[in-house]
């Protein structure tokens, strides 16, 4: 057995999928099920394969390689690069877009290659200040894309709650709507792809709150963790671990809290504040901070406090633990975002699932 690992059950996770999809199912939403978390891990795809999910998204090209077989509408989120354009679509059915140039440059390349018309969704920033055309520019910009022979606009996204923490609210859920229609009413088209935002709005799908006009949502952290950043609750029905990790304690020792001389910087390049609570008893475990971002670790023995670390080890103090540990003992913690994504995207870090 190789520690450190992160394992995943799949029975807790193929539960959450489904009922992430029931809920969005009773309001006819499809759910785009976000793979990137997964850094590229085929099984985790191939989980929300059997669990009936016909959409994915991921924002990196090469984890659209690994589950190419998985049968599915696959759509780039990161809007392209113009580096990656031929690869874009080659590899994608679909990418959100929120550039009008790159947008350009797309349609060029494929009437250039006789390709079919890459299918886009135009992001519209609806506050969150992160991609996407600002509402009163958007009909300014289709007016660019209805001209383009390369791409077929097949609808319209919004996100929220990534980088402004910006909660989406009634009025610019109208206002995206509402901007679908005045689109579909001056170019006499359909757009079938109302992509309406990520995990952070699946509450206004039960609070009957959601557009009837979005029928797609994309989502990853509400399905891996069983909850939202709106409530932060468990999600009815499902389950919040399914994802833990497991590390290996390489030191117990008796040690001063405070580290003894002339106070410099760390690996990192900060200076570091430490408590003197006196000696404590401590723990060093076989995990770093290449591995796992320790601020998002949370150890199952509430006992346990992370002090910090470095490239390779996990400091914690385990003076009040009513656990005595063992070289060789294993710790357990639960996960959040962003110790996932490192874990995953750790070579060093064993992937082990669990039914
Ligand atoms: C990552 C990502 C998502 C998924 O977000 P979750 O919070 O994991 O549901 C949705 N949309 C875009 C554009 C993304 O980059």
């Amino acid at each position: 057995m190789k520690y450190p690992k992160i394992i995943i059950n799949e029975t807790k996770f193929l539960n959450n999928i489904k009922v992430a999809m029931q809920i969005c199912k009773e309001k006819k939403i499809e759910v785009l099920a976000v793979t990137k978390g997964f850094c590229g891990n085929k099984k985790m795809a191939e989980l929300y394969a059997k669990a009936g999910i016909k959409y994915f998204g991921d924002s990196r090209l090469e984890n659209f390689d690994v589950y190419s077989d998985i049968k599915g509408h696959k759509q780039l989120l990161r809007i392209p690069s113009l580096s990656e354009i031929p690869d874009v679509v080659k590899k994608c059915d679909s990418s959100l877009n929120g550039d009008i140039q790159t947008i350009k440059t797309i349609s060029e390349y494929c009437i250039l290659n006789k390709l079919k018309p890459h299918k886009i969704v135009l992001m519209i920033d609806l506050g969150d200040r992160r991609e996407g055309v600002l509402p009163n520019e958007t009909m300014k910009v289709v007016d660019e894309i209805i001209k383009l022979k390369g791409v077929e606009l097949i609808g319209l996204g919004c996100n929220f709650g990534c980088y402004g923490a910006r909660i989406p609210s009634d009025w610019a859920m109208k206002e995206f709507v509402d901007l679908q229609h005045n689109i579909e009413n001056k170019y006499n088209l359909k757009l079938t792809h109302m992509s309406g935002g990520n995990s952070l709005s699946l509450h206004l799908v039960w609070e009957n709150r959601m557009p009837k006009e979005i029928n797609f949502l994309r989502m990853g952290f509400a399905m891996i963790f069983g909850t939202e950043d709106m409530y932060r609750k468990t999600i009815p029905g499902m389950y919040r671990d399914c994802f833990r990790c497991e590390a290996e304690v390489i030191e117990v020792d008796y040690k001063s809290s405070m580290p003894v001389g002339e106070a410099g910087i760390d690996a990192f390049g900060h200076k570091p504040h430490f408590d003197d609570i006196g000696d404590i008893k401590r723990i060093i475990l076989n995990i770093g901070k290449l591995d796992t971002a320790f601020d998002a670790m949370y150890p199952r023995d509430q006992d346990l406090k992370i002090l910090g670390g470095s490239t390779d080890h996990l400091i914690i103090n385990a003076n009040d633990s009513k656990i005595n540990y063992k070289v060789g003992d294993i710790v357990t913690f639960d996960l959040d975002w962003t110790s996932l994504l490192y874990l995953f995207n750790s070579k060093y870090v064993e992937k082990v699932f669990e039914k």
